[in-house]
């Protein structure tokens, strides 16, 4: 059980990812992974195409989300696991949490403008497609296309973060109503990527109680984000908090992302995976 290679976390062309659905469970069936899921943010339109391409490879799958939300002031991300991606109070509120993202979009290019850098909307709408998806990264890689940095890191280090040209702080959807979607949608709600957010103890551990009583029952231990120690800081926050364990590499593209699909070490034994209480939600289970 802790030793299954499971990836819960990955993003395609649908919002931030490079790679197709397609391409991507065929890069994780090759990586020997053993239990997938596509967790796009915001959106859920690549679910059918992720769960046929993974019937088709014999790979086990669980429909997934990664949802952009609003915390004492942060952004901090919920994944949803085994969620019904036909649910309408998921979809409608998805839609809404997208909504404001062209209109953010729109200023975080003229402020990148106003610190001499014009052109910025197009150059990241061309990298979106869709400008309900623009998302950060999608100007990211058009400031490295364009050489105005020379990788992402670079990027994220000197613009579109807070105190830098470029960032716009935005309201996202609510910890509750984020939580709610995805328990309504038959799912699981994961903390992801708990160490990137910087909280204070206070401001953490309102988090994690706060998502309890929301009916959150999951956090991510091993995630691309997290150093070894971050690892064993949060294995250790989830016994504290009860949470199952969930492990996801975050890729995001072959080019960009330090963790490959089915790369991550294997969950500690003393830990609970998430994938333990989701055995109903599989796709193409035995
Ligand atoms: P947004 O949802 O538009 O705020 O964009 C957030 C996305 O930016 C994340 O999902 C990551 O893909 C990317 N991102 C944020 N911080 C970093 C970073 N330090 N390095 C690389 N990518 C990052
Ligand atoms: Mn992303
Ligand atoms: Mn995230
Ligand atoms: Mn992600």
């Amino acid at each position: 059980m802790h030793s299954l290679n499971a990836d819960l976390h990955c993003h395609s062309i649908v919002s931030d990812g490079t790679l197709t659905p397609e391409a991507l469970a065929a890069r994780a069936k090759a990586n020997g992974v053993e239990l997938w899921s596509l967790t796009d943010h915001d959106e859920v339109d690549g679910q059918q195409r992720a769960a046929a391409a993974a019937r088709a490879l014999q790979l086990r799958y669980l429909a997934g989300v990664e949802i952009s939300v609003s915390f004492a002031g942060k952004t901090v991300h919920i994944v949803g696991l085994g969620i019904d991606p036909d649910n309408d109070a998921l979809r409608d509120g998805l839609k809404h949490t997208r909504g404001g993202r062209e209109r953010r979009a729109r200023e975080m290019a003229d402020a990148l403008g106003q610190a001499g850098i014009p052109g910025a909307f197009d150059g990241a709408l061309d990298h979106a497609g869709n400008p309900e998806m623009i998302s950060r990264t999608h100007f990211a890689r058009w400031l490295v296309q364009t050489g105005r940095c020379g990788d992402m890191q670079e990027v994220f280090r000197r613009y579109l973060t807070e105190g830098k040209p470029g960032f716009v702080p935005h309201r996202w959807a609510t910890l509750g109503d984020a939580v709610r979607w995805i328990l309504g949608a038959g799912g699981i709600a994961v903390i992801a990527h708990p160490a990137r957010y910087k909280f204070s103890a206070n401001e953490e551990y309102a988090l994690f109680s706060e998502f309890k009583t929301h009916g959150g029952r999951a956090v991510e231990v091993l995630t691309g984000s997290h150093s070894a120690a971050d690892s064993t800081r949060y294995a250790k926050t989830a016994r504290e908090f009860d949470l199952l364990a969930s492990r996801g590499s975050d890729f995001h593209s072959p080019e960009e992302s330090r963790t490959d699909l089915g790369k991550l070490p294997p969950l500690s034994a003393e830990l609970t995976p998430v994938w333990s209480a989701l055995a109903h939600r599989v796709h193409g289970a035995a």
